[in-house]
């Protein structure tokens, strides 16, 4: 073969694009790489200047700078956006422009090559997103760590000072002025369990009781109450698509969860107004979606067109205690929205932009199955009963057994299920009170065993904090009453599981 057109044969064949230039960066010749990538034919290129069809200053003044040097240039993974063909986004090259000279050694043209290398940029971008997502989500856990156990603390001491405020203020003697003090103890100790139930919520160790449910029809339940405090400004749009896969899901926390996002999304729209979107929807992912792995989902978006966030903001959105609100912010919102989220096995998916609005997604994985009825609590029959109580803080024991005994039940308690255990065995109970985590015997293990030996005792967890998602054993029939309780929720508690128990 001669040599020419062998030369012809490997032009042609190349894998990299290659275009020859003239001295006005004029195309003499592409290949049919080149050319492919461009979306042209071979012929329609020689002639034309290279920067009347890519227009491009930066790289128009390194060609110039090649022809007027003859310095040979390289750049690695270069992005490139091709103006005739918007819908490939940025496109990644490396390129390498050589000089060509002619016999008297005057650079003459240009040749450029080209290798695509967009699928590797891409691969590596995502990498370094996924590190970064591994190094906040520790960094969460760290954080999230000392927030459970200070809330756990928090809430013991919550829990005796909501009890007593409401023993005292059971008394109908009591001073005016002194009532209104305890009541003033009293709010600020529901204030602050509010705070630590977030704090919770957000370092994944809530208690949540999952149901399966149709999320459309529960978010338009929910949604009533919440968009009626959205104020005149804001308009609110629902679509709720009730063909949406079934989830699971806790009813009480997702309202938690909802409220945060429409707080938010409230908030961001105070200067201005503007329109607020709530919506339900079917989704299917696949495995090109890097939000969750593929499979089915039913996801709930809270939508608005505020101030939205810049990147740095968002970048800590999701930090507890990071507001941009001042004293009125408590940074705890999207935190504790997230601590529910990944606890519920769902996904979260945060999309924003200053001036334009933020959406904020919760994407649940559809489960099989018909969504459970929900019973509605009547009135209960006060019953009484005999209760064993089992707490190893001493303040909850005492606040707790005060609280039961005005209500007329006979109370007993123990510091621990091994203590708990024993007693059980002497006398007779018709209810278990019991903490969930205590050093020593768990309130699990310790209802478990205690059911198995006596199978009408009732049983009522108290919890400061869950370390799974839950109930120790969705086979154990309880009641879950969280800390701080006050007075109303522990007694009702009680009441609930003796009335099921008269049968
Ligand atoms: P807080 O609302 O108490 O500030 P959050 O954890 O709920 O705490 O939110 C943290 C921060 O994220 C907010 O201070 C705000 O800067 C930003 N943010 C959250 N939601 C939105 C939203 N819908 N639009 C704009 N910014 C938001
Ligand atoms: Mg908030």
């Amino acid at each position: 073969m001669p040599s020419d057109q062998l030369l012809q044969l490997v032009f042609a064949t190349a894998h990299q694009a290659i275009a020859i230039l003239d001295d006005q960066l004029r195309f003499v010749r592409v290949n049919q790489t080149y050319a492919a990538q461009g979306a042209r034919p071979v012929e329609f290129f020689p002639g034309k200047r290279h920067f009347d069809l890519y227009p491009h200053a930066e790289n128009e003044a390194i060609f110039r700078r090649v022809l007027a040097t003859g310095e040979p240039f390289t750049v690695r993974a270069k992005p490139f956006e091709y103006p005739d063909q918007p819908e490939r986004g940025t496109t990644w090259w490396d390129w390498t422009l050589d000089p060509i000279r002619g016999p008297d050694g005057r650079v003459t043209g240009l040749l450029l090559q080209l290798a695509e290398v967009t699928p590797h940029v891409v691969a590596q971008q995502r990498a370094v997103e996924a590190e970064a997502r591994a190094a906040q989500a520790e960094k969460l856990e760290a954080v999230g760590l000392l927030a459970a156990s200070v809330a756990h603390d928090v809430n013991n001491a919550l829990t005796a000072i909501l009890a007593c405020a409401g023993m005292v203020l059971q008394d109908e003697e009591l001073p005016e002025r002194v009532a209104e003090d305890v009541h003033a103890i009293r709010d600020s100790a529901v204030r602050a369990g509010a705070t630590t139930a977030r704090m919770l919520a957000f370092s994944r160790r809530q208690v949540l009781q999952p149901r399966v449910v149709n999320l459309a029809t529960l978010v338009a339940e929910m949604a009533v109450l919440q968009t009626r405090s959205a104020g005149e400004r804001v308009r609110v749009v629902q679509r709720l698509d009730q063909d949406a896969p079934a989830v699971r899901v806790d009813p009480a926390q997702l309202e938690t969860a909802l409220t945060n996002l429409i707080t938010n999304a409230v908030d961001a729209m105070r200067a201005g107004g503007g329109t607020l979107e709530l919506i339900v929807q079917p989704r299917i992912l696949t495995g090109e979606d890097t939000v969750a792995p593929p499979g089915r989902y039913s996801v709930l978006t809270v939508k608005d067109n505020g101030m939205g966030m810049d990147k740095a903001t968002q970048k800590r959105a999701f930090e507890p205690f990071f507001t941009t609100k001042g004293p009125r912010g408590t940074g705890l919102g999207l935190p504790s929205v997230w601590g529910f989220v990944s606890q519920s096995g769902a996904f979260l998916s945060l999309d924003s932009a200053p001036g334009v609005g933020t959406s904020v997604s919760i994407l649940f994985p559809a489960v099989e199955g018909r969504p459970d009825s929900v019973e509605k609590p009547g009135a209960l029959p006060r019953r009484v009963g005999r209760v064993l109580l089992v707490d190893d803080d001493e303040g909850v024991r005492k606040a707790a057994q005060r609280l039961l005994t005005s209500a007329g039940h006979t109370v007993a308690v123990a510091a621990s299920g091994q203590e708990a255990w024993e007693a059980l065995d002497r006398d007779g109970f018709d209810v278990l009170i019991t903490d969930l985590h205590m050093p020593g015997m768990q309130g699990g293990d310790l209802a478990r065993r205690a059911l198995a030996r006596f199978p009408a005792l009732r049983v009522v967890f108290i919890s400061g904090y869950a370390e799974g998602a839950g109930l120790p054993d969705p086979e154990i029939p309880a009641a879950l009453v969280a800390k701080p309780f006050d007075v109303t929720t522990l007694s009702n508690a009680v009441a609930n599981v003796l009335a099921t128990g008269a049968g």
